[in-house]
């Protein structure tokens, strides 16, 4: 069992058609409608989702396009309608209700031709010669050929044409017409290539594996097993994997050919890995089929056989019409190399006749060379001789050199397309990377902007709050500004008359009492002598110059603790605290010197100044404080300032003390110091300022 033992039977080519057609019908949902048949747009959206999406189970499916046919009205367009009925006859036939589906063909046929377009009558007549092809009526299919091929280049839908084409192309190859499979095959291409959406390349990937199973069929394994590597690597790149089983049998096929049986093996696992996920028990069957066929051939027997009835029993499960007479043929095959008989020969022969139905003349024409070393094997040389015959006939029917010149012409045409095609890919592959490295450009413009943004705000807020800052700190300066103003004169900088009201009001609150005070405080009261003299003299800034001097040399002298405050136009108060009285008196002559001492320089003038004050203690010689409060005080101390300026000005005139009872003496006091004084009722002082030169 060398050479001769060689097995065909990896004939994955026929299971796989058996199911084209509903992958077709994926493949049209989609295609750009550019001139096309008026249409429902939201019936055909629908349409697309039905068939592009197999995620949901067979009767959920059935269900969606029940509600979908269930939409139709008499107002829906021709091209929807048939194209709705359309998948509804391949559902008839699922449920394996032929009359419906014959019906149902029918009547599609007789909506195209009252259409009246083109477009219409097309999809129509695809759809009778793919329902027949189901049915294994190949040669009725054939017949509806020629019509199909007449009008389909006035067929203006890609979508239309596509499907037209691809599936006369499939069928003429089934039929072994390589040269006329391959000329519709790439009219397909270009209504695919019409299109441009998502769904392009799949649509590409499909028709690319179509014609690597042609190429296949004839043998020519290298080209074959080019566009098969390509599509696999390509569909993994577009992450549409419904075409990978298919993809992964069909290498496992070419491989088989080849008579690589390990890479075969190999193939075809990849192929079952695939279709477990996708949940394609057909390919699965198949590949198991292929996976047997090359034990076979390794002369693995036992492995073979194991492997094949596995394949079988799963086939009558899921009633796969094509891979079981196959598997049966197979299995005949396994038990005749091993001396199975007569018998064996009947279940070989039975499986043959079921697999002529179908089978193209390439596919048959491989088998009989095994049904022919079957023949001997079993003893029967005349039928095996026969059987060769048969065989070389198709053969030299296959591979006329004519034919083949004009095969390879039209490879040659696929090639330059294919070519182009995988330009265009690698175009819309760099653009897409153009595009990615674009965005990621974009991206990181849009971080720098975010930054910018984020530090501008920082920024901003940064300013904001600086802002804030400096117009508080102004508002504080204002306020304390406007405070020092509220208690200061504008002009000597001293203490104003409001400050020291406030003072007094506080002290008034406080009481006397609580204050920790060794000795009482006193008021001293100032009036600048004959000053409307010096503002007439030296005009009214000079008078301003004096007074702010005055203040300063006072201030200069006067302890932290002492309040000096301008007390009116000219006049001066001081609130000496805490003073003792054996200090009183020299204090007031400090004042008074510091006052008079040094004339005023003005312009290069020198003005002699000299005042006159008034002094008294608060409180006044035990008197309590709401009896003589400070106001009563002052108005004392004013009494003494005037007695001074009446007794010569530059003194200070202070009221020491009570010479009787505060009672006896309250009144004059009050009213008339001059009087009180003159009465002796009260002890006082004079204080001479300094001594004047001349005045
Ligand atoms: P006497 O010795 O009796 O006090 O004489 P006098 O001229 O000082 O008289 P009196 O106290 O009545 O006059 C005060 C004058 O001081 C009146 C007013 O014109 C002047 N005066 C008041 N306030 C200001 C001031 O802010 N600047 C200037 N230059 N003069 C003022
Ligand atoms: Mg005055
Ligand atoms: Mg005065």
């Amino acid at each position: 069992m060398t050479a001769q033992h060689e097995t065909p039977l990896s004939f994955s080519i026929m299971q796989i058609i058996a199911r084209i057609p509903l992958l077709i019908l994926a493949l049209q949902a989609g295609l750009a409608l550019a001139e096309a048949p008026e249409v429902d747009p939201e019936l055909e959206r629908q349409l697309d989702d039905y068939i592009t999406d197999f995620s949901a189970p067979e009767d959920e499916r059935a269900e969606t396009l029940e509600s979908i046919v269930e939409a139709l009205s008499a107002d829906t367009p021709a091209a929807t309608r048939l194209r709705a009925l359309g998948y509804q006859m391949v559902d008839f036939l699922h449920e394996e209700d032929e009359a419906a589906a014959l019906a149902r063909s029918q009547e599609l046929l007789n909506l195209a031709k009252a259409s009246g377009h083109t477009d219409i009558q097309a999809e129509a007549l695809a759809f009778r010669i793919d329902l027949l092809w189901r049915l294994d009526d190949r040669e009725e299919a054939m017949m509806y050929v020629p019509r199909l091929e007449a009008i389909l280049p006035s067929v203006q839908a890609p979508r239309v044409r596509y499907y037209g084409h691809n599936l006369t192309a499939r069928l003429l190859r089934a039929h072994s017409q390589y040269e006329e499979a391959l000329s519709h095959f790439l009219e397909a291409y270009d209504a695919v290539q019409e299109t441009d959406d998502d769904r392009t390349q799949p649509r590409r990937q499909f028709l690319n594996y179509n014609i690597a199973q042609m190429q296949a069929e004839l043998n020519n394994h290298d080209q074959a097993l080019e566009i098969v590597q390509r599509g696999i690597r390509e569909i993994r790149e577009l992450e549409y994997r419904v075409y990978l089983p298919e993809f992964f049998l069909l290498k496992g096929y070419i491989f088989a050919q080849m008579e690589e049986h390990e890479d075969s093996i190999q193939a075809h696992e990849e192929a079952i890995e695939w279709a477990e996920r996708l949940e394609r028990p057909d390919i699965i069957i198949t590949s198991l089929n292929n996976i047997g066929s090359a034990r076979i051939q390794m002369e693995d027997y036992t492995a073979a056989t194991e492997i094949l009835e596995r394949a079988l029993e799963m086939a009558l499960e899921v009633d796969d019409e094509h891979t079981r007479p196959l598997l049966e043929f197979n299995l005949a095959y396994l038990a005749i190399m091993q001396g199975g008989g007569d018998e064996a020969v009947t279940v070989m022969e039975a499986a043959i006749e079921e697999l002529v139905a179908f089978y193209s003349k390439a596919n048959m024409a491989d088998l009989l060379r095994y049904v022919a070393e079957a023949y001997r094997e079993a003893g029967h040389l005349d039928r095996a001789i026969e059987t060769l015959i048969e065989q070389r006939e198709m053969n030299d029917e296959l591979f006329q050199s004519e034919r083949e010149e004009s095969l390879n012409e039209l490879q040659t045409r696929y090639e330059t397309r294919e070519q182009a095609a995988q330009i265009e890919l690698l175009e819309q592959r760099n653009e897409l990377q153009e595009r990615t490295i674009e965005n990621s450009r974009l991206q990181q413009q849009i971080t720098i902007l975010f930054i910018m943004v984020v530090v501008l705000s920082l920024v901003l807020l940064w300013l904001a709050y600086r802002s804030a800052r400096r117009a508080n700190l102004r508002l504080t300066a204002a306020n304390e500004q406007l405070e020092y103003q509220s208690v200061h004169d504008v002009l000597t900088g001293l203490l104003n008359r409001r400050s020291f009201q406030e003072e007094m009001q506080q002290r008034g609150q406080d009481g006397v009492e609580r204050r920790a005070q060794t000795h009482p405080d006193t008021l001293l009261l100032l009036d600048i002598d004959f000053f409307k003299k010096i503002n007439d003299r030296y005009g009214h800034s000079g008078g301003d110059a004096v007074l702010k001097e005055l203040s300063r040399r006072i201030k200069a002298v006067s302890r932290s603790s002492d309040m000096v405050i301008r007390w009116g136009g000219e006049e001066l108060l001081l609130l000496l605290r805490n003073m003792d009285p054996s200090v009183q008196q020299d204090y007031v002559t400090r004042i008074l010197n510091t006052i008079a001492e040094e004339p005023i320089e003005y312009r290069g003038e020198s003005i002699p100044v000299t005042a006159t004050g008034g002094f008294i203690q608060l409180p006044f010689d035990g008197v309590p404080e709401d009896e003589i409060d400070w106001e009563r005080a002052l108005h004392i101390a004013d009494m003494a300032l005037y007695i001074g300026k009446t007794h010569g000005r530059n003194r200070a005139i202070g009221v020491l003390g009570l010479n009787q009872p505060y009672e006896q003496v309250k009144d004059t006091l009050s009213n008339d110091l001059a009087q009180a004084v003159e009465k002796d009722l009260v002890k006082h002082v004079t204080i001479p300022g300094p001594e004047q030169g001349q005045q």
